[in-house]
């Protein structure tokens, strides 16, 4: 690990319903003053959701931020266990105005000049979403740190880490703080800038949104992490 202090970012996905998971999720974050990126998907949006961002980002500017997680999170894939929203039976077409669609339910229902970060549903997409992205006016792509991602149209900002994991009966659990301090410390060895996946529906009382105040307390006083958003995290030099 070098001696510079880490770069950290928290992203959660498919936030859409008003429900008491979205306001827990961005009660914790901002009262813990730690900044959390948010996946929206533009056509689930309700009134009631964009009332309360608004609210949030007016309140909190420098603590949350969106970005576009698809269009409408749906499966279009054919092949049974692979779903995506962008992917081979797709036409170029059919992405670019899903995505362009998309841009524009966020712009002007969250009062948005621009939308700068796209997440792709499942972390699942071809080739062709590139230049998409690119022509759209996209700055950053958000998927696994494992998913080769052509930045020639779009800069990478990936997750490393993801807060959940499934049980025996496939249902998703948030990890416990000790294993995710655990997991952090063994994979910032590789990593000086770092991200944490979530998302809010699988946190289930408080003694799991409790692990993001010990986590964000933990990676501040013991690693001095410098916890940003996630386009900070990755701004354009
Ligand atoms: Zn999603």
């Amino acid at each position: 690990m070098d001696d510079k202090p880490p770069v950290v970012y928290f992203r959660n996905d498919d936030v859409a319903e008003y429900d008491r998971g979205t306001v827990n999720l961005l009660d914790t974050f901002t009262s813990n003053g730690i900044p959390i990126g948010l996946g929206v998907i533009p056509f689930r949006l309700t009134d009631a959701t964009c009332k309360f961002l608004l609210k949030q980002v007016e309140a909190n500017p420098k603590l949350v931020e969106f970005y576009q997680h698809g269009f409408a999170h749906v499966n279009h894939s054919d092949t049974l266990g692979r779903r995506y929203e962008f992917g081979p039976t797709r036409t170029t077409e059919q992405q670019e105005q899903d995505i362009r669609a998309g841009k524009e339910i966020m712009k002007e229902r969250l009062g948005l000049e621009e939308v700068l970060g796209f997440v792709p549903p499942w972390h699942k997409f071809d080739e062709s979403i590139f230049p998409i992205l690119g022509s759209l006016d996209f700055e950053y792509f958000s998927v696994g740190v494992w998913n080769q991602v052509d930045e020639t149209h779009i800069k990478a900002t990936p997750i490393h880490l993801n807060m959940s994991d499934r049980d025996a009966s496939g249902r998703w659990y948030i990890k416990s703080f000790e294993r995710l301090r655990r997991e952090f410390d063994h994979y910032i060895k590789q990593y000086n800038t770092f991200g944490f996946l979530l998302h809010h529906p699988e946190f289930h009382g408080r003694d799991d949104w409790a692990v993001i105040e010990q986590l964000g307390r933990y990676l501040r006083e013991q690693h001095k992490a410098n916890l940003v958003l996630m386009t900070e995290a990755y701004a354009k030099k």
